[in-house]
């Protein structure tokens, strides 16, 4: 591609991308493509020569798109939302034009210097203490598998780094039945082994029961474990629960056990100085991470990483030897040794041209419309009469499920909720997810796509009710006719 015909297909596509994102709503929200579909039409060798960039977009247009669900669709409630915004993709095209490699300072001054702003920004932006520090991972996993690492070096006096496992080095970490499945993965990667994570039950808003944190971590010291790490959860995958951080971590301080706190979809709500009660306790985290990718109109990826003692971190992952050290390393960060990869990208590019187009005030905005739009389905849904709320709401995420009166069993209950999803995302209109709380199928709103409206919401509760009431019938009737 020439320099001439690069800057008419940028052109090009800068155009295509505007009237996608402004006509995004025309798309089925997720993918009606069946497995195996998209690959039928890809051949099965690369070309021999070049082709032209004509024909490969629209390969794009015809064999991708419609292979792709639409996380950028207003009515995208699945999961945790992957916000996006205008600035944020302007700055993932500029990132992709300088293409660097940011691993050191050396490499891109500007991207380690504005890293280290865009931490301090963020950190000043949900109330962390001036105590943390920051550095951005690719993900929440990552983030928590460098968490538990370093509480395992911490604990070993970085033994482990240096000489492996020893057979009498049995550690024990802990979080709750709802924590996300990166901790159990983590702690596999870490050489934990997943037997020694116990998780604890909770209570019935689905937040850990610090008294059975407390008596796990004693009966395991009677048994000879060595109690290493906590995780826990603002704002839970299932329900966005809000785990208790002041008990918690008073518990961590007493028996010195790592404190890791997941905040990977709440922590943008952090902005907002009504939520901040959810980190009461903050002081006791040695570490913090969430996903501006999730909830603050930043494409992913970007994970923002906390920690208290850079010391540790940095002694956790760190390989340069001492005599490769460069003279500038008293006065800058070579982010390089903050984490696992080496390469990196620079992620801070996006953060900075989103924070500075919204502002601080037009995230915040943003944000509590979306959550007054969940409260407001969350009052909505116990006023009808064959809909129930199975979880509380703090956040914006709503879990419900379909219960008309006279249908109890508990599998009559969870296969009726589950042909209700499977049709709503088989109409194109919205798009929601599946959790099981107390072994029961419940269905998951999160209310935080980028430009989600109230119409949006009124519109999918709408075909929500519609479907659900259609579906009684036809049950009704097959059951009738049997
Ligand atoms: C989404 C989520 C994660 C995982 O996030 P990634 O950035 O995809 O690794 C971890 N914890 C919680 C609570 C989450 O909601």
């Amino acid at each position: 591609m020439t320099q001439k015909e690069f800057r008419a297909s940028a052109h090009e596509l800068v155009d295509w991308m505007a009237d996608y994102l402004e006509g995004v709503e025309r798309y089925p929200v997720k993918s009606a493509a069946a497995p195996r579909e998209i690959i039928r039409k890809l051949p099965a060798t690369p070309p021999d020569t070049g082709e032209a960039f004509d024909d490969i977009f629209r390969d794009f247009r015809e064999i991708v798109v419609p292979g792709m669900t639409h996380w950028q669709h207003p009515s995208f409630f699945a999961y945790f939302p992957a916000n996006s915004s205008p600035p944020s993709v302007l700055a993932e095209m500029l990132m992709a034009t300088l293409g660097a490699q940011c691993m050191s300072w050396a490499t891109s001054p500007a991207a380690a210097e504005l890293e280290e702003r865009m931490m301090e920004w963020l950190r000043g932006m949900i109330g962390l203490p001036d105590s943390f520090t920051g550095v951005i991972h690719d993900t929440a996993s990552t983030a928590t598998l460098s968490a538990i690492l370093s509480a395992r070096e911490r604990r070993t006096e970085f033994l482990i780094n240096e000489r492996g496992f020893s057979p009498e080095m049995r550690f024990t970490l802990y979080c709750s039945t709802e924590t996300h499945s990166s901790i159990e993965k983590a702690v596999k990667i870490a050489g934990l082994g997943k037997a020694h994570l116990r998780k604890l039950p909770v209570d019935d808003r689905y937040a850990l029961i610090p008294r059975a944190l407390e008596d796990a971590v004693d009966r395991d010291r009677r048994r000879g474990y060595t109690p290493l790490c906590v995780i826990a959860t603002l704002g839970t995958t299932g329900s966005t629960a809000i785990d208790p951080l002041r008990a918690i971590g008073e518990i961590c301080r007493k028996h010195q056990l790592w404190l890791h706190v997941d905040a990977a979809f709440a922590g943008s709500a952090l902005i907002l100085p009504e939520l901040r009660w959810m980190m009461d306790g903050i002081e006791y985290a040695d570490s913090f991470v969430f996903n501006p990718h999730k909830w603050l109109l930043t494409n992913f990826d970007c994970t923002a990483y906390y920690v208290q003692d850079v010391g540790t971190l940095v002694r956790t992952f760190e390989i340069s030897p001492e005599y490769l050290k460069t003279s500038e390393r008293e006065q800058v960060n070579n982010y390089r040794d903050w984490g696992i990869q080496l390469g990196r990208r620079f992620r801070a590019l996006k953060l900075w041209f989103v924070i500075r187009s919204y502002g601080v005030q037009g995230l915040q905005t943003r944000l509590r419309e979306q959550i007054a739009m969940a409260q407001g389905l969350a009052d909505a849904i116990p006023q009808s009469n064959d809909f129930e709320l199975l979880a509380p709401v703090p956040l914006s995420l709503v879990c419900f499920r379909y219960h008309p009166p006279g249908v109890d069993g508990q599998a009559q209950l969870d296969n009726l909720n589950a042909m209700l999803m499977e049709q709503l995302n088989r109409s194109g209109k919205m798009y929601l997810s599946h959790t099981k709380l107390r072994g029961q199928f419940v269905l998951r709103m999160a209310i935080a796509q980028t430009n989600v409206q109230q119409h949006h919401v009124d519109e999918a509760w709408a075909l929500i009710q519609n479907t659900a009431r259609a579906l009684m019938q036809q049950t009704a009737r097959s059951l009738e006719g049997a």
